[in-house]
């Protein structure tokens, strides 16, 4: 049995996890654990220029390119932005998802959210987290249960966003990362940058 932790940052739109828990991510990969981020949407619905394949492409290139930044995996979207409902083929795909990454740690949106999308990612990871070990719940594709300790940390919906959208994140992400082995320093308070 593999001593290699996992962690699994999953946000429903591309940028999500960059905005909402890329910093505990990081941290995460300090700790030694194998990062991967996937998203449940894929994107097409974040451009008033782009074609739906154009921007489907140029956002999974972003996120694969944010991905590298941290040292995780990309997982791209399974669905359109905005038909991310909890439903049953949507569940079995994500489930599909967590059977084979095997996450300890899985990072999320909060349950209660601003956004639909957001807050069915939320329900959708939670489920198919519950339903990882369950022999008669087919995943798509089909794959074995998995039985690995899996725990579930939700990021705070406003976390990123303040009502006048002047927002600020902790500027972990810009840091370089550390060498192996030394403690990633903390940003100075005033470090900070604003979210698109
Ligand atoms: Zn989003």
């Amino acid at each position: 049995m593999s001593e290699t932790k996992v962690a699994l940052a999953v946000g429903a739109h591309p940028d999500d996890v960059e905005f909402l828990m890329a910093g505990a991510l990081a941290l995460l990969g300090d700790a030694g654990y194998e990062l991967h981020i996937m998203t449940v949407g894929n994107g097409n619905c974040g451009t008033a220029q782009y074609t739906h394949e154009e921007i489907i492409r140029i956002r999974g290139r972003e996120a694969r390119n944010a991905a590298a930044i941290v040292g995780a995996t990309y997982h791209h979207g399974l669905v359109n932005d905005i038909e991310i409902y909890y439903e049953d083929e949507l569940l079995r795909r994500v489930t599909g998802r967590v059977r084979q990454i095997q996450p300890n740690i899985v990072l999320t949106h909060s349950p209660e959210d601003y956004m639909e999308d957001h807050m069915n990612t939320s329900r959708l990871m939670v489920s198919a987290c519950f339903c990882r070990g369950m022999r008669n719940w087919q995943s798509i594709p089909r794959e074995v249960p998995t039985f690995q300790d899996c725990y579930i940390y939700h990021a705070h919906a406003q976390l990123a966003v303040d009502p006048a959208r002047g927002a600020h994140l902790p500027g972990l992400l810009h840091l370089p990362r550390p060498a192996s082995g030394q403690p990633r320093p903390h940003p100075p308070a005033d470090r900070a940058i604003p979210a698109g």
